[in-house]
């Protein structure tokens, strides 16, 4: 029933705290996918402010 927690999407560390592409900060926060794109993730960076995906 609940769809929270999916095997495909590991919180291992990699959910919290990914590092951002464009200013390498690990200043993000992970937003909740969108889409059914379930290998992929969406994180937003505090430091420069931008969303970006990490693919899982
Ligand atoms: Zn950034």
């Amino acid at each position: 029933m609940r769809r929270d927690l999916d095997p495909s999407v590991t919180t291992s560390g990699a959910a919290e705290g990914a590092e951002c592409p464009y200013c390498e900060s690990t200043d993000t926060i992970r937003e909740h996918p969108k889409g059914p794109s379930l290998c992929r993730s969406m994180h937003y960076c505090n430091s420069c402010e931008q969303p970006f995906e990490k693919f899982e």
